[in-house]
């Protein structure tokens, strides 16, 4: 049998899901068992917007060894049409490219290659919307 907790952080990974409050309505992303405003634990599994736009970005130079293989890359702040802010990765696009309010949707990517044993980690990154 697998754990609920384990289960929920596996479907957060790979479906970008929040919570949305029943008492407050605060959404709000990563999952959590209660709301993070208003402290009830009346909260229900909330699917992120999948389209936003870059707030803040940087370049990242070193990072985990798992992670060495995509040096440089950019990440970003990606404010999403909901109004939830989020940290990612943003791929498919040249650096030199990337600007402020550039307008990004959620793809899912392989995170991350865990070495000889090939474990792959997915994960939500963000792509330039033409
Ligand atoms: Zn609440």
């Amino acid at each position: 049998m697998e754990p609920p907790k384990i289960w929920r952080e596996k479907r957060q990974r790979y479906l970008g899901t929040g919570i949305e409050c029943s008492d407050c309505n605060n959404k709000n992303f990563p999952f959590t068992d209660y709301c993070p405003n208003c402290g009830s634990e009346k909260v229900e599994e909330y699917k992120l917007a999948e389209r936003g736009k870059i707030v803040q970005f940087s370049q990242v130079n070193q990072t985990a060894e798992e992670m060495t293989t995509y040096v440089p890359y950019a990440i970003g702040i990606i404010e999403l049409e909901d109004g939830i802010k989020v940290t990612g990765q943003i791929v498919d696009i040249d650096y030199s490219q990337i600007k402020v309010g550039l307008h990004v949707r959620m793809v899912l990517r392989i995170l991350a290659k865990d070495g000889e044993e090939g474990l792959i980690k997915y994960g939500f990154k963000f792509v330039p919307v033409d």
